[in-house]
């Protein structure tokens, strides 16, 4: 990666019984804080904005946001890669937003569209260009799973990186013929995926974790930990990728 000085460590994550969160992130998961002791993790350098990326090979991956953290991330164009979005969603689409101020990711965006209209050509540079010791990786900042070709193309994506946590939030679930490749995508061990819901929209099968927003009354889980400060990134909290049940809350943005 361009003017990366990269270095492998070893974090020794403390976790402080004072937070809230963090109480709830030992509540969902009794072994969250061992699994985050002794974790090796690919640190990046960090940075305010996701504002370059890597582009291998057609494809451009995000190197982390102030929200994620140091994190590897792939996106498509927001609103026409979401068949499953709420008029409630689209009517507050941080991803739209984003791309307007930012017209050089709308276009990486964009790019990496393109390349998803060649399934096997998606995959096949995908499997090529994710370092293999990438720790965690989130699909889609922006946009959504949009064909069950390309749900498929995640799947073995994510078979071939089985170190790698991956993790996703979608509102595809609520498209009926997409359900059978979103559930063979979270059936796998190291794939965490939640359906985004709204108040405006039904609930997804009782066993997926949801992503709830605050407005919404069924709204139940924990906080998000950088929305409420308790952690800098998703790569310090890691309760998405990590932990393997409970649900979380967002504030809209
Ligand atoms: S709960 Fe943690 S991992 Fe999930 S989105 Fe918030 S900071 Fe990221």
């Amino acid at each position: 990666m361009p003017g990366d000085h990269r270095k492998e460590v070893t974090v020794d994550t403390k976790i402080s019984a004072s937070s809230g969160h963090e109480a709830a992130l030992r509540q969902a998961n009794g072994v969250a804080t061992a699994s985050m002791r002794g974790h090796p993790v690919f640190i990046l350098p960090s940075r305010k904005e996701v504002n370059y990326k890597m582009r291998l090979f057609g494809v451009s991956l995000g190197e982390g946001t102030t929200k994620v953290g140091d994190v590897l991330t792939f996106s498509l164009p927001s609103k026409i890669t979401c068949p499953g979005a709420s008029v409630w969603c689209l009517k507050r689409c941080y991803g739209w937003r984003y791309e307007k101020r930012r017209p050089v990711c709308l276009k990486a965006y964009h790019e990496n569209l393109a390349l998803t209209s060649n399934p096997q050509e998606f995959e096949r540079i995908m499997s090529g260009v994710l370092p293999r010791i990438t720790p965690c990786f989130r699909i889609h900042v922006s946009g959504d799973f949009h064909t069950i070709a390309y749900i498929e193309n995640w799947i073995a994506i994510c078979r071939a990186f089985p170190q790698t946590l991956f993790w996703s939030y979608t509102r595809s679930w609520a498209v009926p013929e997409f359900r059978d490749a979103l559930e063979k995508l979270r059936s796998l061990p190291n794939v965490q995926l939640f359906a985004s819901v709204d108040e405006t929209m039904p609930l997804p099968p009782s066993n997926w974790r949801k992503a709830y927003v605050y407005s919404d009354p069924r709204a139940q889980g924990i906080a998000c930990a950088t929305q409420m400060r308790d952690h800098g990134s998703c790569l310090e909290c890691g309760f998405c990728f990590r932990v393997k049940t409970g649900d979380v809350i967002f504030r809209v943005h």
